[in-house]
């Protein structure tokens, strides 16, 4: 385990107390329940058996899944946002599939359960918080991912005398394989004939094992993150009770983008935790290692590249802390601050992997050395950063957003 250079060359001075201790309760977890396994999750194919569950536990078990979430089933914090942002940056640093396993679980999907009646947050939010079912958010789709406008959305719910029933097909869902509910974005206000009344998307949640007409596909494979699943769900006349339905019919467009916003400021957090892995990664290894007869590190080069990304990752940390304080100090939508957050945080993770990487030449390259049976955790990080500039809004959209704020959206659209 190299040193945390974060530790030496960052003040959590901006932090208040609160969020420190849940700095400390995280990275405990995380170096003793997961970095153990963080390798192998990180580098066996997916499959449903793959899913990390040793780590899931151990999450519940320090009930971590609580941070996000409100009095009712939540851990009683005052700064949640940034404490959430700041959890997912601890789990990054050691296994960022893990990071997204629970991000998919408290801030996604339980965030938006907590849109339910007092009966479905009694029933389904309430072991989701204690960890005791998995849960997922899906409102990407094969032919609607980042325009999730009601009219691309093919995934239906249809009222019926009794409650609801939902037909289409959802994509890439994170945690679907093992997973016990979704909260599907689904388009509704359909009128008898099929033809939109009030043209709307809605938020149903969805009970996944032994629900007729519900399929979970097997688990796609990918270039990084393989330690969290992902899977297409269809829906075929899944019946649904009335109160099913996540907050207002017709609301669940503005639900899923506050709620996403709300993530992507972790997912930002998450960037910081994986560059600062590679970063420290590389630190150790340009102090030791030597070329022409000098470390490599005493290449100036190398003295200032470093000096770049340790200057860029002190931004990105205060960037995403930032955004997360105005969701605390109660901004609805928190933009540009969230989209700054999110698309500089996870386009600097990639650059910083990269260059780390070649600092670690082949070393960083291999996956395992036949000579020594050793590999680097450089070329995880690396495969494991790039899904970060397309997920929860891929980055460009996150620059429009932020164009929104300077130009007006009457020029921008
Ligand atoms: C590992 C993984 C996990 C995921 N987990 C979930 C999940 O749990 N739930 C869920 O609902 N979804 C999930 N997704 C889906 C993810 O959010 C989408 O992949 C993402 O929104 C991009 O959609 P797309 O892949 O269909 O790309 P498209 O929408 O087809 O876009 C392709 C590319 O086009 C560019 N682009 C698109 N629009 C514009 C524009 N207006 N201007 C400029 N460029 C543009 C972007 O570069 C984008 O990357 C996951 C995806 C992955 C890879």
């Amino acid at each position: 385990v190299p040193e945390r250079i974060a530790d030496r060359l960052f003040s959590d001075m901006l932090l208040p107390d609160e969020t420190k201790k849940v700095r400390q309760q995280v990275r405990e977890v995380a170096e003793r329940d997961i970095a153990p396994h963080a390798r192998e999750i990180g580098s066996r194919d997916e499959s449903v058996e793959s899913f990390p569950w040793e780590p899931f536990r151990a999450l519940a078990e320090a009930d971590l899944f609580r941070i996000p979430l409100g009095p009712e089933h939540g851990a009683g914090l005052e700064h949640r946002a940034l404490a959430v942002a700041t959890a997912v940056e601890e789990l990054a640093y050691v296994c960022s599939s893990v990071a997204t396993v629970y991000d998919g679980q408290c801030i996604l999907a339980g965030r938006t359960v907590e849109h339910g009646t007092k009966r479905i947050r009694d029933r389904y939010l309430a072991p989701l918080a204690a960890g005791d079912i998995v849960a997922s958010f899906a409102t990407t789709e094969p032919d609607a991912s980042t325009d999730l406008s009601p009219g691309a959305l093919q995934t239906v719910a249809e009222r019926t005398s009794s409650g609801w029933v939902v037909n289409g097909r959802k994509r890439f869902i994170t945690n679907s394989p093992v997973a016990d509910i979704v909260v599907a974005l689904c388009r509704t206000g359909l009128g008898s004939a099929g033809t939109p009344r009030t043209p709307g998307a809605s938020f149903m949640l969805i009970p996944l094992k032994d629900t007729p007409g519900v399929t979970v596909g097997r688990p796609d494979l990918k270039l990084g993150q393989r330690g969290q699943l992902t899977a297409d769900i269809t829906f075929e006349g899944v019946e649904l009770p009335e109160d099913h339905l996540l907050g207002e019919e017709g609301d669940g467009l503005r639900l899923a983008l506050s709620i996403l916003t709300y993530s992507r400021v972790a997912i930002g957090a998450a960037g910081i935790g994986l560059a600062q892995a590679a970063f420290d990664l590389a630190v150790e290894h340009l102090s030791n290692r030597r070329a022409f007869g000098k470390r490599l590190g005493e290449f100036q080069h190398w003295q200032f590249r470093m000096a770049e990304h340790a200057t860029g990752i002190e931004n990105g940390r205060s960037l995403y802390q930032k955004a997360a304080r105005r969701i605390d100090g109660g901004a609805p939508v928190p933009e540009p601050e969230a989209a700054m957050a999110k698309w500089y945080c996870t386009s600097l993770a990639v650059d910083v992997a990269r260059d780390c990487l070649q600092a670690l030449g082949g070393y960083g390259y291999m996956r395992e050395l036949a000579a020594t049976g050793q590999g680097s955790k450089l070329e995880e990080i690396y495969r494991d950063a790039k899904v970060g500039e397309i997920y929860e809004g891929a980055n460009e959209i996150q620059k429009w957003i932020i164009a929104r704020s300077i130009l007006g959206r009457d020029i921008t659209g």
